[in-house]
């Protein structure tokens, strides 16, 4: 059934205050047919929406201000729109295309992931099959070649933040914990220890999104050693163990456990693994985040491309390929 929020004629559109790429069209809620409520995050809903000009396919995820200011959640809705709208046009991570708002809401007009997200679609099989992995693996790797080259880092990656668009590719979602990363030459905090967790606009990490995430957190993140990109790596070693064995490598009831078995690297390869998946994922599960497989690489990420795992993918062609069925 349809849920129409109300939207405001007063709705006012907040580009002039971007700092990145402005959209050309502007647009308010009235420029939309509100559908279906499609998820709902902690503090936002997300409805499935039609423009009633393109009749082109929206998903508009609608925060509530006062809600928003309520939980000092600022800081992560602002730091999620300027980082979409600098990623703007790639494939593989969703596009933001405007954003608006009235006396009551904020507006992120989003591209529409009709195939939700990557996770249900890997319990509902088990596991993925070795070509399966190798594609939506690669498509998650060319994701990270782009945000690392724009140097964002993304802090959050595991599948459920990533999503299907209507052709099964991947759109990588939620850069509400990403962060801009300085390249290592002006890399230096105020106590002269490279890395990239010393800013005093970070926002706290959500509570909840942080328990979510456990499963994918890196040791690094864990014993406060600065956060790189490389941490983004660890998260797709572990979402390439996730798909070819059906769970995440570290898992326990117990957050602290859970913890424990990261910084110790305790984890093991149930039988038949494909070896070498196992390869591959023994060096990007590394606990020393410059030794993972990719991190120094002067072209990102080479590496990882010419890993005997992916022989015969062909990255730069993946977008315009029919994606393997899974099973
Ligand atoms: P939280 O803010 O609590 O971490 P979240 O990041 O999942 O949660 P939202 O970004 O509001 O919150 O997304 C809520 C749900 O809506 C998600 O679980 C996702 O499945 C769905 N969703 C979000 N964006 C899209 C999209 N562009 N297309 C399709 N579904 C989406």
């Amino acid at each position: 059934s349809a849920v129409v929020p109300p939207a405001s004629n007063s709705a006012t559109n907040t580009n002039t205050t971007m700092h990145a790429t402005v959209p050309p069209t502007k647009r308010t809620p009235n420029d939309f047919i509100f559908g279906k409520v499609i998820g709902e995050g902690s503090f936002s809903t997300v409805y499935l929406t039609k423009d009633i000009h393109t009749q082109k396919e929206f998903a508009i995820k609608v925060c509530e201000k006062h809600y928003i200011i309520k939980e000092k959640k600022t800081e992560y809705v602002k730091r999620e729109k300027d980082i979409l709208f600098y990623l703007s046009n790639t494939p593989f991570i969703v596009k933001l295309y405007y954003t608006f708002q009235d006396a009551e809401r904020l507006y992120f007009v989003l591209s529409y992931a009709k195939n939700g997200e990557l996770l249900p679609h890997i319990n509902k099989v088990g596991s993925f099959d070795v070509e399966c992995t190798k594609f939506y693996s690669g498509e998650i790797l060319v994701a990270l070649e782009y945000l690392h080259n724009m140097n964002v880092i993304h802090r959050d990656l595991k599948p459920e933040n990533i999503l299907l668009d209507e052709n099964m590719h991947i759109m990588i979602t939620d850069f509400g914990s990403a962060k801009m990363y300085k390249p290592a030459v002006d890399r230096k905090t105020k106590n002269g220890v490279s890395g990239c967790n010393d800013d005093e606009d970070e926002p706290r990490r959500r509570k909840n999104s942080f328990v979510g995430t456990a499963q994918y957190v890196s040791p690094e993140l864990l014993t406060d050693k600065p956060v790189t990109p490389s941490s983004d790596l660890w998260a797709f070693g572990c979402i390439i163990y996730q798909m070819i064995s059906g769970l995440p490598p570290f898992r326990s009831r117990s957050e602290y456990i859970m913890f424990q078995k990261i910084t110790k690297l305790e984890y093991e390869f149930p039988s038949g693994f494909c070896e070498k998946a196992r390869n591959l994922v023994e060096k990007l599960l590394v606990l020393d985040s410059e030794q993972r497989i990719g991190a120094t690489d002067k072209v990102k990420y080479s590496s990882i491309r010419s890993h005997p795992f992916y022989e015969s993918l062909d990255f730069d062609n993946l977008h315009k390929t029919t994606p393997p069925p899974i099973y």
